[in-house]
């Protein structure tokens, strides 16, 4: 390094790019974030681990070496206005009247219903309280989203629907300590790799039993004891055999089933139509295996399903966690301390997204935006008459109604739509709609390039504030440098539109936001705590339960497009070591590890079988259309699947899914398709 470790200040703050939410130190001199480094990891008199020490003292890749978008030479500097097909650097304040202009003028016309929002759940939580509020009670139109839609959603709805509370039942502790620990759908320790080290640790410490369910053979899967390789999409059948197998061997939980009679007749009804040779049929995992790993979790006193991606992203994703439910219900895991079906989430803030509010479908606290009585609670504390429930739009409804032509302006804040969903959805079409767009984020983005006003925003090293991580703790983010160029907060600039469209905010630093929500959420901001919740799944079992049990187990498929036999691969998106690339692809510490990764994986013997090598060029034909690429052989990719990293948005491999949109949570899925691999090149 240049600087002497004297040189330089060290600020501590919380890692923004995955879900666990590490603590870590910015050193910085003067406006230049020269490393990362962790808060050294130390045991109090009692030999627990302090809490300053979250991560053990751990940061992965990610969080050590991906910190250089920060500073970026590709940062937006200033704000752009577009004058025909130009974006043309303009003056703060002469920005901000064009967009009070252009929005007051736009909502006069059209009414609240015209406009809509959407943001990122990489923002802080008082940025994203802000934004709700801005859409709600300030333009009075309840169409908002965040980008915990894309999958999170799934698993709060469901854990909502179980036990009322929509948060992660399990932290870190519980996992470490859980005898059995059931990972289904998880890349863990490339996509959440300090909540991997926790369950390795389970592994090697406290001899715990880990059964990994997915359909590569992940870093987790080879330190696992019960590994089961799944075909590709079929997770879902496996929850059943498993539910299935308890329910069949008498592993149930009796006291816990006893109390809830005719719930447990209800499922047990539904398992007598899955038969454990057609599940091993689909899954490609014999009977016994299943047998062997249901006892497995149903007779460890502590035992944790952990679910994520390949099951919260993949069609049925909601239902599929509620089986995961039932599987935890059944076997005495739910309610009870250390054991439980949790989560994790590739954006750091996901949680707190959805515990601001930001979803048509949730007030603040997860207060339901339909309860009237909660419409007028917070109506109240914010002095005015919310919308009407029925009017509220999730993303992809949005994107229905700028297509009708309700919808004229979005507001969009650190969201790339253009470079997320595939050309099935012809977002760009849809944009080019609008009559007014607004792009909020430190890069200039696909979306940005289509924009009438783009404003700089400033990352989380520049501002103050909190996320929510993935065991529900409150965790400080601070300022560890001055904003690049003329780049301001989310919570700022948020602020100063409000006032210049009239709403009259006194806020002038986070911490007055976090007082506001204080008062809403009381006991919200138990700083480094986690937000334990005490899950009961009385009420559910009580009521509804026994009627609707029987349609999850009958409404999955293996995959969302049958196999005719014309596209024999299972292609398979999804998040590596790098995510989703939206700050990724600008660190260079990231890119020098992995500058190629734009790649499909393949197993060895499906290249070697095609007459393909690491040169090669391949052409991907689904029924959407093709797309070239090259390839890498991946042994950890089954034969008869592909996998390829979301990672770079080069090549367009999502352009070849189409979505299928959750009839429960309107979560979109399009992460995998089936396809046909021919050689083009090389
Ligand atoms: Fe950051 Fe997640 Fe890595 Fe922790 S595990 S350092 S939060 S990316």
């Amino acid at each position: 390094y240049l600087y002497k470790p004297w040189q330089m200040k060290k600020t501590t703050t919380t890692c923004n790019y995955c879900g666990d939410g590490c603590q870590m130190h910015l050193e910085t001199k003067d406006t230049e974030v020269v490393r990362v480094t962790s808060p050294l990891s130390w045991k109090n008199k009692w030999g627990d681990r302090t809490e300053t020490a979250k991560g053990h003292g751990g940061l992965c890749v990610r969080g050590r070496f991906g910190f250089q978008y920060i500073d970026s030479e590709q940062r937006l500097r200033q704000p752009l206005v577009r004058t025909g097909e130009t974006l043309t650097d303009t003056p703060w304040l002469d920005t901000m009247q064009t967009v009070i202009d252009r929005l007051s003028d736009i909502h006069r016309k059209h009414g609240p219903e015209s406009i809509a929002g959407l943001i990122t759940a990489r923002c802080t939580n008082e940025e994203l309280y802000l934004f709700q509020k801005l859409m709600r009670a300030g333009l009075r139109t309840n169409q908002l989203d965040s980008s915990a839609r894309y999958g999170h959603l799934n698993y709060v709805h469901a854990v909502r629907q179980a036990v009322g509370v929509g948060r992660p039942l399990n932290d870190w502790e519980d996992l470490t300590k859980a005898k059995a620990i059931l990972v289904i759908g998880s890349n863990i320790t490339e996509t959440n790799p300090l909540t991997a080290v926790r369950i390795k640790e389970a592994i090697r410490v406290y001899r715990s039993q880990v059964i990994v369910v997915d359909s590569a053979n992940t870093n987790i899967a080879q330190l696992a004891s019960h590994p089961l390789l799944v075909k590709p999409g079929s997770e879902s059948f496996l929850i059943d055999g498993l539910v299935k197998s308890v329910i069949e061997q008498d592993l149930v939980d009796e006291a816990t089933t006893a109390r809830h009679p005719q719930a447990f007749a209800a499922l047990k009804e539904a398992m007598a139509q899955v038969s454990l040779d057609h599940i091993s049929a689909q899954t490609g995992i014999s009977a016994e295996q299943i047998r062997e790993v249901a006892a497995i979790f149903a007779e460890a006193p502590r035992a944790i399903a952990l679910c994520a991606e390949g099951i919260v992203r993949q069609p049925n994703g909601y239902h599929n966690v509620l089986k995961l439910i039932d599987l935890a219900w059944v076997t005495g895991k739910l309610g009870q301390p250390g054991s439980g079906v949790t989560t994790v989430t590739e954006e750091v803030n996901e949680q707190g997204a959805v515990d601001m509010g930001v979803a048509p479908e949730f007030l603040p606290g997860q207060a339901r935006f339909d309860d009237p009585s909660a419409r007028e609670r917070f109506g109240k504390a914010w002095d005015v008459t919310l919308p009407a429930s029925a009017s509220g739009a999730n993303f992809l409804e949005i994107l229905a109604r700028i297509r009708n032509g309700q919808i004229k302006a979005l507001y969009v804040i650190g969201e790339n739509p253009l470079a997320t969903l595939p050309a099935s959805m012809d977002v760009k079409g849809t944009l080019e709609k609008l009559q007014l767009l607004i792009v909020q984020d430190p890069f200039l983005t696909e979306t940005g390039k289509m924009a009438h006003v783009v404003l700089p925003a400033a990352t989380y090293a520049e501002k103050e504030g909190t996320f929510t991580n993935l065991e529900g703790k409150v965790l400080r983010v601070r300022q560890a440098v001055d904003q690049v160029g003329e780049s301001l907060p989310d919570w700022h600039i948020m602020t100063a539109l409000a006032n210049g469209l009239g709403y009259d905010w006194t806020y002038e630093s986070p911490q007055d936001v976090q007082n506001e929500i204080m008062k809403l959420l009381p006991g919200y901001y138990n700083l480094g705590q986690p937000r334990r919740v005490s899950p009961s799944a009385d009420a559910y079992l009580s009521n509804g339960y026994a009627a609707e049990v029987a349609s999850r187990y009958r409404n999955h498929t293996a995959q969302s497009t049958p196999n005719d036999g014309t596209q024999p691969f299972t292609l398979l998106t999804g998040q590596v070591l790098y995510h989703s690339g939206k700050m990724s692809t600008r660190a260079s510490g990231l890119i020098n590890i992995e500058p190629n990764n734009g790649r499909i994986r393949m197993n060895p013997a499906d290249v070697e079988r095609l007459g393909l090598n690491e040169q090669s060029t391949i052409r991907l034909t689904s029924r959407q259309g093709s797309v070239q690429a090259g390839v890498k052989a991946d042994p950890d990719i089954q034969p008869g699947s592909c996998f390829f990293p979301e990672h770079f948005n080069e090549p367009a491999v999502k352009d070849l899914m189409i979505v299928d949109v959750d009839a429960v949570t309107g979560v979109p899925y399009f992460k995998s398709t089936r396809v046909k691999i021919e050689k083009v090149g090389a």
